[in-house]
């Protein structure tokens, strides 16, 4: 067969394979937002059926041919065209996938809702030793899932790269204990002084019909298309799509506290709008999609924070927020600049502030790197959690709900997978600097409420390519340079030493 040929058969086989996902999602979404609670149970059959569906074809022997007969150099085209990416990048998920043998996938399948009810109970308890056996069973079944995959340095490295490709541990190592060094003792410098930020017109009644109109004033002018995308109600907010024209966000409401869904629909939006942006060219194939859980939190990331929480912003969008909430007339703008930045070192990850986010993610990522190196028994997590929350943020928790309990992510099986919330925060200042670097213009636009010139850089240097380009890839192209925590560092240092007088 002609390569023309071939590589015409692998796209219609993986257009199929890419609907049957897509399929998936919706029926996720469907129930996040809207299906009744009896349904749970039909779902859970549909949903499996159709990804065990999605799984047989992509994994198929026929699809395994066609790619080892492309991927000879030069067979699908240069490095940066769309065939070469699609036959390179589907190669590389291709054989991740069937280097996990299905028993192993199946068992993890189980434990990981098994573990994910203890988890739960666990947690409602406070109570660690009843989570503790479902939690090593756990980290037992990751470890075989790393050595199934392989890994040349760190076993981490395995299930890392299952969401940030091409990056290793002693590569998050390095760009992480820097940071913490730098992070660390401008916590304890403003520990004493939080008082000093009020966030109390935060907390005030604000009309929910209110929020919405004003969050889809806000994003639309952002670049969110409403023409192809929409905004429901979830529990647990997230963005998901079935296309670059169909992308849904979902927020949360607090009639007594404006964050909870001004800033979640602000970061579902940057979310949203890379996959809205991706290029029609590779629609329908692996290849449409942000390329990592990394450079997509650095788009929601990018919007929530640079540009959300930034003064400029508020310059333009505070007089139209007072006049939708006549109540805030009382705080200027100045008050609401820095209530919206308060820092306050918290127990809880998901409501640390901007300044202590990535010391949590620092201690996740250290702890479960060494479980699975055999260095920390389970048995032994609450200790090193509380030691390490004490010596990174100078609080320790009064319990194991309030601690080590707290997140979902081992129990669902998610290990590997916290470094990517610190890998975004710190590329998203990477590509903002950039971005204004080459394009001057962008902060004034911005107090001005134009986004034209942000968006645009972000669609021809991020959004467009998908998954075409790797992490480490679209950092390279985008900035010029490696990841690097130093922007980040000098970023939280001006903002939050001005906010403070640190
Ligand atoms: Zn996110």
């Amino acid at each position: 067969m002609f390569m023309t040929l071939k590589l015409q058969k692998l796209k219609t086989l993986l257009n199929e394979v890419q609907d049957l996902r897509s399929v998936g999602d919706l029926l996720e979404w469907d129930q996040q937002t809207c299906m009744p609670s009896g349904g749970g149970e039909s779902r859970a059959e549909q949903f499996a059926t159709v990804k065990k569906l999605a799984h047989e074809r992509f994994v198929a022997d026929e699809i395994g041919q066609l790619l080892a007969d492309l991927s000879a150099k030069g067979a699908a085209g240069d490095y940066d065209s769309d065939d070469a990416s699609l036959v390179r990048y589907t190669k590389y998920e291709y054989d991740r996938k069937r280097k996990l043998p299905s028993a192993l996938e199946s068992e993890i399948a189980q434990h990981t809702s098994a573990a994910q009810e203890i988890w739960v109970k666990a947690r409602a308890e406070n109570n660690f030793k009843f989570f503790q056996p479902a939690l090593e069973k756990m980290y037992d079944l990751k470890h075989q899932e790393a050595e199934a995959i392989g890994y040349s340095e760190s076993i981490y490295d395995a299930l890392l790269q299952e969401y940030e490709r091409d990056m290793t541990a002693a590569q998050v190592k390095s760009v992480f204990d820097p940071l913490r060094a730098e992070i660390a003792p401008l916590v304890k410098a403003i520990l004493p002084r939080v008082d000093s930020v009020s966030d109390a017109c935060l907390h005030q009644p604000f009309d929910v019909d209110k929020q919405r109109e004003f969050e889809a004033t806000v994003i639309k002018q952002f670049g969110f298309d409403f023409g192809r995308g929409r905004v429901d109600v979830a529990v647990h907010p997230f963005e998901i799509n079935f296309s670059p024209d169909d992308v849904r966000l979902t927020t949360r409401y607090d009639p007594n506290f404006l964050n909870p869904s001004l800033f979640g629909t602000m970061h579902e939006a940057g979310h949203g709008m890379y996959e809205q942006n991706v290029s029609p060219t590779i629609r329908r194939t692996p290849l449409c999609g942000g390329t990592s859980l990394g450079i997509h939190e650095s788009q929601s990331r990018l919007w929530e924070n640079l540009v959300g929480r930034s003064r400029g912003f508020w310059i333009h969008f505070y007089p139209k927020l007072q006049a939708a909430f006549p109540h805030l007339a009382a705080a200027d703008l100045e008050t609401f600049y820095r209530a919206v930045n308060r820092v306050s070192p918290s127990l809880i990850r998901v409501e640390a502030d901007e300044l202590t986010y990535s010391l949590h993610i620092m201690l996740r990522f250290e702890i479960e790197k060494e479980v699975l190196e055999g260095r920390v028994r389970v048995s032994d997590l609450p200790e090193v959690w509380n030691a390490k929350m004490q010596e990174y943020l100078g609080i320790t928790p009064p319990n194991d709900k309030l601690g080590v309990l707290q997140d979902v992510h081992w129990a669902a099986g998610l290990v590997g997978y916290f470094p990517t919330y610190a890998l975004g925060t710190i590329i998203s200042v990477q590509l903002f600097e950039r971005a204004i670097a080459d394009v001057p213009g962008i902060p004034a636009q911005i107090e001005r409420g134009e986004f034209s010139g942000l968006f645009n850089w972000l669609k021809d240097h991020v959004y467009r390519h998908g998954k075409k380009f790797t992490p480490t890839e679209v950092v390279e192209r985008a900035t010029g340079g490696p990841l690097n925590s130093a922007p980040y560092v000098k970023y939280l240092k001006t903002k939050f030493g001005e906010i403070y007088g640190v």
